[in-house]
């Protein structure tokens, strides 16, 4: 078949007029390479059993019927089903009104700093944390600016008032479990946090201080080992915390694209204002609810996922290895002189994972038993153990 000739204008007589700061940059996204063991982006390695998929499909079909109508703006029943699964989960009752939802936590995030953000005002976060933040900012004309964590990358409470009080954020983006290091906060140090962000905002119209909203982001909430509590536990107490979660990573529906997040619902309101209408699809809305009717089932792989994750921290460190405590789906391990060299050994033998975090380290998601053995005779004969 010869195919017609290309219609395609090119820039040679025009230039197109890219923002600044756009130059030269390329979409960002973790390598996607066709090999047997993925281990590279966090996901759940389980798909839907049938009878998930089965309940999905009959949703979406009784979904489209109606399809030649706008969504419900509001996914009212999304919400309270949501809150409904957050009580579940962590023991937390908020209202339909406290949760908000978008086509994944990034848009979440995006929505947060399209209302909070903008030109002259600064997200603060600490390094190493998930690579995606510095984009937010950027898409929403907010400075960007990172305190460190520590050896063990926990958080200073100490350099974070100190921080706070130097940039004065509208935004403080906390990661808890922390990507790439599997780190979570102590409620204390959330409270603490809290605490020092209730008027070290942007100055308000009225020339008052306004508060930093803080974001915690829960990507990894289900993941956190016992004892170790949720912020939403402490909601009740600030009107400017925001706890975001999804189900892209626990829940085993990374393809549906949903994230959320509780707060206050003055902050909802909020972010209602920047969304774009009917942005949640009547689609996705009815898979995502299909979904949430099986959370028994999908929690259940969230138990075994975590004594996976306890079992692969306990076999690195007895070879020796460093590895971050680890509250998430993943574990951060090293140290390597050359971990470029251990990372290809690992995918010459069919193993991606991920090339990420400080140097020296590198980071693999849990997967299913027979992934993580895969894991471990390659990195066995990588290091030539
Ligand atoms: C994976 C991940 C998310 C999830 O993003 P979605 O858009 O919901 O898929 C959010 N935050 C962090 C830190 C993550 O690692």
């Amino acid at each position: 078949m010869t195919l017609p000739p290309t219609t395609e204008a090119t820039g040679d007589r025009v230039r197109l007029p890219l923002r600044a700061g756009l130059e030269g940059l390329e979409p960002y996204g973790a390598p996607q390479l066709d090999v047997p063991v993925l281990l590279n982006v966090n996901e759940n390695p389980y798909p839907p059993s049938d009878a998930v998929v089965a309940d999905i499909a009959d949703a979406v079909a009784k979904a489209a019927h109606g399809l030649n109508r706008y969504p419900d703006r509001d996914f009212a029943e999304l919400r309270s089903e949501l809150a409904e699964y957050l009580r579940a989960e962590s023991g937390v009752s908020l209202r339909p009104e406290q949760i908000w939802a978008a086509n994944g936590s990034n848009e979440v995030m995006l929505h947060l700093l399209q209302a909070f953000g903008g030109t002259g005002r600064t997200v603060l976060s600490f390094a190493p944390t998930y690579s995606m933040y510095p984009e937010y900012a950027r898409d929403t004309l907010t400075g960007w600016v990172t305190g460190r964590r520590e050896q063990d990358f926990t958080l200073d409470v100490d350099h974070v008032r100190a921080q706070i009080a130097e940039h004065r954020p509208a935004v403080i983006l906390l990661a808890s479990p922390n990507n790439p290091t599997g780190t979570a906060l102590d409620l204390a140090t959330i409270e603490a946090v809290c605490e020092a962000a209730a008027e070290s905002g942007p100055t308000g119209p009225d020339g008052a201080p306004t508060a930093s909203v803080v974001v915690v982001d829960e990507a990894y909430g289900e993941f956190r080992r016992e004892g170790t509590p949720s912020a939403l536990t402490v909601l009740d107490r600030y009107p400017h915390l925001a706890v975001s979660r999804t189900m892209s990573k626990a829940f085993g529906m990374a393809g549906l694209r949903l994230g959320y997040l509780a707060a206050a619902r003055e902050l909802i309101d909020y972010l209602r204002v920047v969304r774009l209408p009917y942005h949640l699809s009547a689609v996705t809305q009815a898979a995502a609810l299909a979904a949430l009717r099986h959370r028994a089932e999908l929690m259940s792989q969230v138990a075994s996922l975590r004594a996976e994750r306890d079992a692969l921290v306990d076999w690195l460190r007895g070879h020796g290895l460093r590895v971050a405590e680890s509250d998430a789906n993943f574990v951060l391990f090293g140290l390597f002189d050359d971990r470029h060299q251990v990372w290809n050994g690992l995918l010459e033998r069919g193993v991606l994972i991920r090339e990420v975090g400080p140097e020296g380290w590198l980071r693999v998601s849990v997967g299913t038993p027979q992934e993580t053995a895969a894991f471990k005779a390659a990195l066995e004969e990588v290091l030539g153990w």
